[in-house]
């Protein structure tokens, strides 16, 4: 693996061009994850996901983007948000960079669910531009969360300074857990989950199902288990490249 920005140019292009051409970005979100977890909680985990893969391919390691576009989180002091349009310009731009140093293709490890639309757009973008790249958004996680939580998530699918992702911030950096937090489960209103809301008015704390049965062993699972299906997947794209 090769650290992109420890390395000099020259460095950075042998080593997209004698070996398998991969590139892999985490971004995450700069974000409210409640009382006791960093506001950096999505780009640790996506930068977590990102070095293990980069270090199973040999691939060059981009920098993370430690903001993500998070207007649902956006009505507690703390969380900075990016438009949406941002997220998308910064994944185009970074990818015509990676490619023009010699990429075959850009993997983006994805941590926050709101980058979800924009990096999806961006992907398209490059692939107009002739520039392949994937957006992983924690693949495995949902299946590895429902084996492994002993909580039930405040709504489904919704993982957000609870179980898991207090679990995942105790197994990459302990000393960032600052205690626990109580359990909260909003009522939320019909509708939740397909129409955009922002969250503040549900949980006072951040807090969004309960953190309390977390471990560090879980999150070291949850972790393996997102690395293994991100490789598979990459993987046969390669393959197919
Ligand atoms: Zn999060």
């Amino acid at each position: 693996m090769l650290r992109a920005e420890d390395a000099t140019a020259p460095q950075l292009v042998a080593h997209l061009s004698g070996g398998r051409g991969v590139a892999v970005l985490p971004v995450g979100a700069l974000e409210q994850h409640g009382p006791h977890l960093p506001l950096a909680t999505d780009t640790l985990t996506a930068q977590a996901v990102a070095d293990r893969v980069a270090d199973a391919l040999d691939a060059a390691l981009l920098p993370a983007v430690g903001y993500g576009a998070t207007w649902n989180m956006s009505g507690y002091p703390g969380t900075v948000t990016l438009r949406p349009e941002t997220v998308e310009a910064l994944a185009v731009d970074i990818g015509r960079g990676a490619a023009a140093a010699g990429a075959r293709l850009l993997v983006v490890v994805n941590g926050d669910w709101g980058n979800r639309a924009p990096l999806a757009r961006a992907a398209a973008a490059l692939q107009a531009d002739g520039v392949r790249a994937v957006v992983l958004d924690h693949p495995g996680l949902d299946e590895a969360a429902e084996r492994l939580r002993e909580s039930r998530p405040a709504a489904p699918g919704l993982m957000h300074a609870e179980e898991i992702e207090t679990s995942l911030v105790l197994a990459i950096a302990p000393r960032l857990v600052q205690g626990g937090a109580a359990a909260v489960y909003p009522d939320f209103p019909p509708g939740f989950g397909s129409v955009p809301m922002r969250m503040h008015p549900f949980s006072e704390s951040g807090v969004f199902g309960d953190p309390g049965p977390a471990t560090a062993a879980k999150g070291a699972a949850l972790l393996d288990a997102v690395v293994t299906e991100s490789l598979r997947l990459i993987e046969g794209l390669l393959a197919s490249l």
